[in-house]
């Protein structure tokens, strides 16, 4: 690499920076992209994949059985070790040069890579990617080194199911562990000083999934403030944790702590680039992803919302796009949100507020899966999905769903609206039977009956 120049310097190898890298690849541009640990960034190995891998062995009945949480750990591993041969081959394939090491910017067009040996080399280029993701906030008193308190990295790492285990943070990275950590046998308290889970989710669902955490016996202490995490030993004699919420000290084996993420912007020395970040290290952008150094882009995790694999992988590619000239579109007004907690969540477009807000008029067309012949055989009797309708257009503006299959299902939802369509295109069409499918159909006609009565 020392001394080359590139028509594109992508910085990480999430989604983002994969994106990015493929997507000026294809139009023939000459690609470096640096990476300072596993290709595939955080989501390949410590959030989106290794995450979902896990939820999916504990849903595994046989995995509960035998409660080898090694045998999980192991799947999980040989999933990454995968998926990371998947991207290597992807990059190389399409050409992209891989450098290993940590980048930093020496000038605004110019980075120094620093390998695991302290071996250093130099690339520049006229375009430059920051796709550095971002890490689990850590407060600077609280020590993450004795194998009770974890954060959503180092959790990934625990060797011994706990019998005891509370989750710091209701937000969608600490619903999603309860929800795993709970079916494979960990008796879960979750601690929020909010009073509801998650954030900006239809109030019917978010109900539903409180209920349904509750009868999971997963208990739920909202509303109150930390005060205090310490370390402890447990009646048995284990080092434990010591929490005080509210007014009360809970006694636990372990802890997940989950407030946040921190952007990775500390090593990129961004004052040579002439960059600031925000507060928790996020970087601005306009909507081409351009930083205020209009040749610098950065997208991903790093600029902060949605921070979801998809989005990320979508604003790299568009980024690339802008960076030579292609003129790519705008990233989609309405996105899906998938929410993997048991069971899954998956929203798009509008919700209830926002069309209040807007004072939109519009009826709400629900269909139960107990209602529906794929749901008994399930023996989901316990998922829903909800369209909102304009009452006058009759279009489809939002689609909330809770249940198995959520996060597959919506996006028959997400095509439908964003080629603007009423609700007579899901009428009008015939479903496969039995599908979970088939409650587009049914909230549909739920929907249309309500606008022939009104
Ligand atoms: C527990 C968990 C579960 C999640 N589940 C989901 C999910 O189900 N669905 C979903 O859509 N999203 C999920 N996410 C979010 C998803 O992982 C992120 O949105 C996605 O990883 C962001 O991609 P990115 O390209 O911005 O960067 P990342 O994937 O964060 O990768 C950034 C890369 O940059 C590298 N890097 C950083 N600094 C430097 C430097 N100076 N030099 C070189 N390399 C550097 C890092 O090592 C890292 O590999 C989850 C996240 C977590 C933590």
């Amino acid at each position: 690499v020392s001394g080359s120049k590139f028509d594109l310097i992508v910085i990480g190898s999430g989604p983002g920076g994969q994106r990015a890298a493929v997507q000026a690849a294809k139009l023939k541009k000459s690609v470096l992209i640096v990476e300072k640990e596993g290709l595939g960034g955080a989501c390949l190995h410590s959030g989106t994949i290794p995450s979902k891998t896990l939820r999916e062995a504990a849903l595994n009945p046989a995995t509960v059985v035998h409660d080898t949480l090694r045998a999980v750990m192991e799947t999980k591993q040989k999933v990454i070790q995968g998926e990371t041969e998947v991207i290597r081959q992807q990059l190389t394939r399409n050409g992209v040069e891989i450098a290993q090491g940590t980048a930093c910017f020496l000038s605004p067009r110019e980075i120094q890579i620093t390998d695991s040996k302290a071996k250093t080399s130099m690339a520049s280029s006229d375009h430059i990617v920051i796709a550095t993701g971002t890490r689990p906030y850590r407060p600077k008193d609280l020590d993450f080194s004795d194998g009770v308190l974890f954060d959503s990295d180092s959790i990934l790492g625990i060797s011994q199911l706990p019998p005891t285990l509370a989750i710091i943070g209701a937000g969608v990275i600490g619903c999603e562990y309860a929800s795993i950590f709970a079916k494979l046998g960990a008796q879960v308290t979750v601690f929020d000083r909010r009073t509801t889970l998650l954030r900006g989710i239809d109030t019917e669902v978010l109900n539903a999934l409180e209920n349904h955490f509750r009868s999971s016996h997963i208990t739920l202490k909202l509303g109150e403030e930390l005060r205090s995490l310490k370390k402890t030993k447990s009646a048995q004699g284990r080092s434990a944790m010591e929490i005080h919420f509210g007014s009360k000290k809970y006694v636990v084996d372990a802890v997940l702590y989950c407030m946040g993420r921190s952007g990775n912007v500390e090593e990129l020395n961004l004052k040579a680039a002439g960059l600031t970040p925000l507060d928790r290290g996020l970087l601005t952008v306009n909507k081409f992803y351009q930083t205020t150094q209009p040749h610098i882009y950065a997208v991903g995790d790093v600029i902060g919302f949605p921070a979801l694999a998809a989005s990320s992988a979508e604003q790299g590619r568009l980024a690339a796009l802008h960076a030579f000239g292609i003129d790519g579109g705008e990233f989609p007004a309405s996105f899906p949100f998938g929410i993997y907690t048991i069971p899954e969540i998956s929203t798009c477009g509008s919700d209830e507020e926002a069309l209040k807000k807007e004072d939109i008029s519009y009826v709400v067309g629900r269909a139960h899966y107990r209602e529906l012949a794929r749901g008994k055989i399930l023996g989901d009797d316990f998922g829903f999905l909800k369209l909102f309708v304009d009452s006058k257009s009759r279009k489809i503006l939002g689609v909330h769903i809770i249940g198995t299959g959520a996060t597959e299902l919506v996006h028959i939802g997400q095509i439908a609206m964003s080629l603007g369509a009423s609700i007579d295109l899901l009428v009008n069409n015939v479903f496969n039977y039995p599908t979970l499918a088939e409650a587009y159909k049914v909230a549909a006609l739920n929907a249309a009956n309500q606008l022939r009565i009104n």
